[in-house]
Parts: structure tokens; sequence; C-alpha cells
């Protein structure tokens, strides 16, 4: 069993949660000036880390709602939780997150170069 703590309504047991996946992938945002194979990258290619890893988590039974967790994939230890939109302040997960190889995918570049057209 994992103790998740919902932000909004404590800790529960991990069988009222639903996994969401890795956290901060960025979407394309000219997701047209992709490649094929940038297109793959961003749709199937997912990092299987061994430690602190930044997923998405919903609280699916209960208040329904999404949040970020960092958690050690090798040992279920939760690291830390945090709202969505928002990054990780706790040592381990500021370096999941910035060692994460999406911070350099197509993807990831595309969506910053969208960005900064606006
Ligand atoms: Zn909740």
């Amino acid at each position: 069993m994992l103790l998740i703590t919902c932000p909004w309504c404590g800790p529960r047991d991990d069988n009222e949660f639903h996994y969401g996946g890795e956290a901060h992938i960025a979407r394309p945002l000219k997701a047209s000036e992709l490649s094929d194979a940038e297109w793959a990258e961003y749709l199937f290619l997912k990092q299987n880390a061994k430690g602190p890893f930044t997923e998405r988590w919903s609280h699916s039974a209960g208040c329904r709602r999404w949040f970020n967790v960092v958690r050690n994939t090798a040992t279920d230890e939760i690291i830390e939780v945090y709202p969505m939109g928002e990054l990780p302040k706790s040592a381990e997960g500021i370096k999941a997150y910035e060692t994460n190889w999406r911070r350099e995918s197509a993807a990831q570049k595309n969506a910053k170069a969208g960005a900064s057209d606006k």
C-alpha cells in the first residue's frame, strides 16, 4: 500500500488515486511542424526513471482533482506533493525535473519556441 497525501483531502490509500503518468511534459504548440519521428517521441517515449520522478496523480475516488508528486520509483517514497502548474521545491524533485531528458526533447523545444512567439 502506498499512502498518498491529497493536497485537499489529506492522506489516503493509493487505491483512491489514478496515476496520470509523467508530469511536466510540454505539449507541442506547433504540432504541424513536428516530423513524424518528433511526434512519435512526444506520444510514445517516456522516461523510466529509477529514483525520484515527477508524476501526475488524480484523487479519482475523492475530490477528483489533479496534482503533482515526486516519488522515488525504487522505494515508493513520496518525496513531495505540489499543485498542478507549479514546479517541485525539494532538492530531489528539482533534480528529477532538471535532469529529465525531455527538457531537451523536440516537443519541449517546439513548445518553448511557440511560447516565445507570444
Ligand atoms: Zn482529494
